[in-house]
């Protein structure tokens, strides 16, 4: 493996530019930027990736609808109503990520360094965006040097997504989409009413049991290869699992 280049081990910048390609939605620019550190309690310690349009801020995006070309169809998104339920704030983390980005402020990482900077780091792809939007060798490549890693995609209808199955969490919102996904293929992650009996194989997320210490760093079960998984709906989900 060729050593990381100096200037990367030496700065150790806050984030990286893992890689800048076209919308499989739309063909818009696209960039996705991994951040090393993170305060996000429920995840714990892990590398956080987002998924950004390049030449857009995400608060525009979301205004304009053409944050499509990173989230797909996910029902979360602003609906024409006006209603969007979404969990991920734009205005902060993913609109001064973008910023940075804009000031050049993270380096372009190439293969010859993942070895470096991913040993003994966990990756959470998509603290914003849809990582299905992303190239199939990126993922396997980042992961392959990495400790581990946690994915969801609201894409598992979309051909060009079928790449991701064994890899990433099908994000389910009914029990329609779970048997639908399940069919596919999908490990599942199933947002559930509290009134839904959850699928008999399918286990509740740890950090959502009452007095539970469990972070995705440290139990990593979406991981797309291992079981279905289910949360009964809080907050905005909530509201999403009342219209479905
Ligand atoms: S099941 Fe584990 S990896 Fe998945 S969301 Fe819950 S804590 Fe995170």
């Amino acid at each position: 493996m060729t050593a990381a280049p100096q200037s990367i081990l030496m700065t150790q910048p806050n984030g990286y530019i893992l890689w800048e390609g076209p919308s499989p939605i739309d063909g818009s620019p696209l960039v996705a930027i991994v951040t090393m550190k993170t305060s996000n309690r429920k995840t714990g310690k892990m590398a956080q990736v987002w998924i950004l349009k390049r030449d857009l801020n995400p608060v525009d995006a979301i205004a304009n609808g053409s944050d499509n070309a990173i989230c797909g169809d996910c029902p979360h998104r602003k609906q024409s109503n006006g209603v969007r339920t979404c969990y991920v704030n734009v205005g902060q983390a993913p609109r001064s990520i973008w910023l940075a980005y804009q000031r050049k402020a993270y380096p372009r990482l190439s293969e010859s360094s993942y070895a470096t900077v991913f040993s003994r780091v966990k990756v959470r792809w998509g603290a914003y965006g849809d990582p299905a939007m992303l190239p199939g060798v990126l993922f396997t490549a980042v992961n392959r040097c990495a400790a581990g890693h946690t994915a969801y995609t609201h894409q598992w209808r979309q051909p060009f997504a079928r790449w991701a199955v064994g890899m990433m969490m099908a994000s389910c919102d009914s029990v329609k989409d779970y048997e639908q996904a399940r069919e596919m293929g999908w490990r599942t992650f199933n947002v559930l009413s509290v009134a839904t009996k959850p699928a008999v194989q399918s286990k509740q997320c740890p950090a959502t049991v009452e007095g539970s210490s469990a972070q995705c760093a440290t139990c990593a079960l979406c991981n797309g290869a291992r079981v279905d998984v289910f949360v009964h709906a809080h907050g905005p989900s909530a509201k999403r699992v009342t219209y479905v």
